[in-house]
């Protein structure tokens, strides 16, 4: 592995972890599979209670593991409090499960038919940097729930977190083999799940780009797949809402975790008869917010998690032009401000492509057909806000966004009890709320003739 380094100083790591090679994949996916027999044999309240058990150890290692996703990626501390609590979250709600994995019983002639939902087998679990904690429990909690094992390969920027989760669950007596982290490269132990024949599933998140190739991968074996992918989500303002309100909120919905958010509203497109107004509060906003270091309590954004992807979202805007930017801290680390880009082209790259850091597109509409046309101008439907004050429109408007995730009068982010997924390339599949243990399991119908 490549040596890691805090994002907020520049300064190396101690300790990096091995990267794991083929033959420690094939190792690890066969532990896995061997492993799954007993666990899909658990009685389901036994389940549930080691679930619970991982939940309850979990939280209490919430400040170590919050600690870690600091260093490692430079997430404000509140956030990675949150990020650790909401691991404990998902493995308690899908802690009751295991006794609710109902099939059916259908009417039919001469017998009795009945469904049962089967667990698949060995689960591969990708993540990508920037939500390592949370991606990773929507894909293990539910998997393991539903009585699969699960090999999870986090990204070669944050393994920390996984790593240290890997062993809470052994403490919290999973048996071994039944989740096993597997740091490693992409293109060596993520591609391995792809093709490896034992493993059933695969649940990617991460760019457009490499979801499409282990679409085709999985299609193969034709392997179960979960796509979590990019997204250019619109912030849309009405004229009619609390103006002021539409404006104090926005930043954190574009600007939180550095905008290394597939979630950030990262365009945002406001009435023209509200414009001005909007803009110059969205400024005062946008100028108090607190880039400072992310350890401290009242940091609101930290760094960006790699040299490489600050480099990246730098050469947007070596090409845009910037209307005004908040603050950040000069000297060591991967820093950018907060960055207001106010544009009138669509076919801007600013506006179209998914730049996955502190930078937002501000464009005005005359009235709700024009804003829906430009909200579902782009590749992308993962999620979206509308402010107004008129519950018809609202209504109306979010009827018409083609996104997965949409939030009226709120930036609401993803609650684990909800559905979560994208439309268009956005992705594939649906993650968490009461349906996600269904989505690791295979329907069988038996029929017994009377
Ligand atoms: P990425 O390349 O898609 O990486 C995501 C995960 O997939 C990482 O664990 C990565 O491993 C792994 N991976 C890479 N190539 C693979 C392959 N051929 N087969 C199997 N797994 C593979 O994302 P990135 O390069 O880190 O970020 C690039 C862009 O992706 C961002 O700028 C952003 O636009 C988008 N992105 C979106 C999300 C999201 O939540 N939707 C999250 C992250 C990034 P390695 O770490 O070893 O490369
Ligand atoms: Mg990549």
């Amino acid at each position: 592995m490549s040596t890691l380094i805090n994002p907020t100083t520049g300064v190396e790591l101690d300790h990096s972890p091995a990267s794991a090679t083929l033959v420690e994949a094939d190792a690890a996916i066969a532990r896995a599979h061997d492993a799954f027999p007993a666990w899909r044999d658990v009685a389901p309240g036994e389940r549930a209670r080691l679930l619970r058990a991982f939940a309850a150890i979990v939280d209490a290692h919430l400040e170590e593991l919050a600690q870690l996703e600091v260093l490692n990626a430079g997430h404000t501390i509140g956030n990675a409090r949150w990020e650790a609590g909401n691991v404990r979250d998902c493995l308690n709600y899908y802690s009751a499960a295991p006794e609710r994995l109902f099939g059916r019983q259908i009417p039919v002639a001469g017998g009795t038919d009945v469904t049962f939902h089967e667990p698949l087998g060995v689960v591969g679990i990708i993540v990508p940097w920037n939500f390592p904690m949370p991606i990773a429990a929507w894909g293990f909690a539910p998997a393991l729930a539903a009585g699969n094992t699960v090999v999870l390969k986090p990204a070669e920027l944050t393994p920390l977190t996984a790593i240290r989760i890997g062993e809470l669950a052994v403490e919290a007596g999973l048996p071994e083999g039944v989740l096993t982290i597997v740091p490693g490269k992409g293109s060596v132990v993520g591609e391995r799940f792809v093709t490896h024949p034992l493993v059933r599933k695969v649940c990617f998140t991460g760019s457009t780009g490499v979801g499409k190739k282990i679409m085709a991968g999985c299609a193969d074996q034709v392997k179960r797949v979960t796509l979590e992918l990019g997204g250019k989500s619109a912030n849309i303002v009405f004229a009619d809402t609390d103006v002021a309100a539409a404006a104090a909120s926005a930043p954190s919905a574009v600007f939180d975790n550095a905008g290394q958010d597939c979630c950030a509203r990262s365009r945002i497109l406001v009435q023209r008869s509200a414009y001005d107004e909007f803009v110059g509060r969205l400024e005062t906003a946008v100028r108090a917010f607190r880039v400072i270091d992310p350890a401290d309590e009242q940091s609101e954004m930290g760094p960006m998690v790699s040299a490489g992807q600050r480099d990246a979202v730098q050469a947007y805007l070596d090409t845009a032009t910037v209307a005004f930017t908040g603050s950040a801290p000069d000297g060591p680390g991967w820093w950018l401000p907060p960055t207001v880009v106010e544009t009138t082209d669509t076919r801007d790259a600013i506006w179209q492509e998914e730049v996955f850091g502190p930078v937002v597109a501000v464009m005005a509409f005359d009235d709700e057909d024009e804003a829906i046309t430009l909200a579902n101008d782009s590749d992308y439907g993962l999620s979206g806000s509308i402010f107004t004050s008129d519950v018809g429109r609202a209504l109306r408007v979010a009827r018409r966004v083609e996104a997965g995730n949409l939030s009226v009068n709120s930036h609401s982010s993803v609650r684990y009890w909800t559905p979560f997924g994208g439309y268009k390339q956005s992705g594939l599949g649906r993650e968490l709320g009461p349906d996600a243990p269904n989505a690791f399991t295979e329907e069988k119908n038996v029929f017994i003739a009377h």
